[in-house]
């Protein structure tokens, strides 16, 4: 059994979402100072690093990430890889990538691995993310789960209309994946957000098994 751990690293100076708030993670108690433990503060949003979003982003009423189903987020997944030259995954391309109905759940590789790999420390705004036809496609493939390897599901200055297509049908949306290092195919997924009261989303530890 091979783990692949597709987690960004949280820390400070990792590149947030722009007008979201910067990683402290700072020691409060430290034991060279005489304290009898080390104990460290985190201060930043939920959608820091790799993260799940919840219904509730972008859906006043919508599900919090304590309440997304566990069966959703621990299972059989597909990695899929997009080609370097495309900017937006529309429906075109999703149906090009021959993803099969019935599909539950998928993860899209695209260059935007490429950032982590070349540690941007910079906000890409270039990223590739979903288009809301793209979104859609998803939906009749009867897809429960998507995730993508930037910050956002979809392309920059265009998140509502995607998140919403996703959101509305529950689908679980991850975030800020690292896929440089696996390759297409299939996995056992294991994504397992913070149990956050009322939140919009939360950070996640996320491997991918292979056997
Ligand atoms: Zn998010």
């Amino acid at each position: 059994m091979k783990i692949n751990d597709v987690t960004l690293t949280i820390r400070e100076g990792m590149v947030v979402w722009p007008g979201e708030p910067e990683v402290d993670l700072h020691r409060v108690k430290k034991l060279e100072e005489g304290a009898n433990a080390n104990v460290t503060y985190m201060g930043f949003a939920v959608h820091t690093g790799t993260h799940v979003d919840a219904p509730r982003h972008f859906i006043a009423d919508g599900n919090s990430v304590d309440l997304l189903d566990l069966n959703m987020l621990i299972g059989e997944v597909t990695v899929v890889e997009i080609p370097q030259d495309v900017d937006h995954i529309s429906a075109a391309v999703i149906a090009r990538s021959g993803l099969a109905v019935g599909t539950e759940r998928v993860l899209f590789k695209t260059r935007n691995s490429n950032y982590w790999v070349e540690n941007r420390g910079d906000f890409q705004p270039g990223f590739v993310g979903i288009t809301e036809d793209g979104a859609q496609a998803l939906v009749e493939l009867g897809v429960k789960l998507v995730g993508i390897d930037y910050l956002s599901i979809a392309p920059y200055k265009m998140s509502r209309p995607t998140h919403l297509v996703l959101l509305k049908e529950k689908m679980v949306v991850i975030e800020g994946l690292d896929l440089s290092k696996v390759k297409p195919g299939k996995y056992t997924l294991y994504c397992l957000p913070l149990k956050l009261a009322n939140a919009d989303g939360a950070p996640a530890r996320v491997i991918l098994i292979e056997d």
